[in-house]
């Protein structure tokens, strides 16, 4: 598969990155990776990320525009940001393929990973 389209400082990833109130932030729509708060250097250089967001291009394709976005803020009310189905998924993907997007280099350590978006209660 072609390597998505990355758009850095996307006004879309700045309202999910206000909202999650987080540092930097990724987020896919179609067929690209929207960033904000992070360069397209500091996106790839974190394996586990890219291949967190790589899961949500195969969601996207496998859901559609329209069905990926009605389940996912379905599941943004219903369970919180963190337990959203797609965001499991996700992080568990970006465990199990970061070694396919590490390019050769070493996995980075825990402290240089992005951090996840803390986990907040229900609805925040
Ligand atoms: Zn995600």
């Amino acid at each position: 598969m072609e390597f998505p389209r990355i758009v850095e400082n996307s006004p879309f990833a700045r309202v999910a990155r206000l909202k999650l109130r987080a540092r930097s932030v990724a987020m896919v729509l179609g067929q690209s990776i929207h960033l904000s708060g992070a360069t397209r250097e500091e996106f790839l250089q974190d394996p586990y990320w890219v291949a967190h967001e790589m899961e949500h291009i195969r969601q996207f394709q496998e859901h559609g525009r329209m069905g990926f976005l009605w389940r996912y803020l379905r599941d943004w009310a219903r369970h919180g940001y963190y337990n959203i189905p797609f965001e499991v998924a996700a992080r568990e993907a970006g465990e199990r393929d970061a070694h396919l997007y590490a390019q050769g280099r070493a996995l980075p350590t825990p402290d240089q990973r992005h951090p996840s978006p803390a986990v907040k209660s229900k609805n925040s």
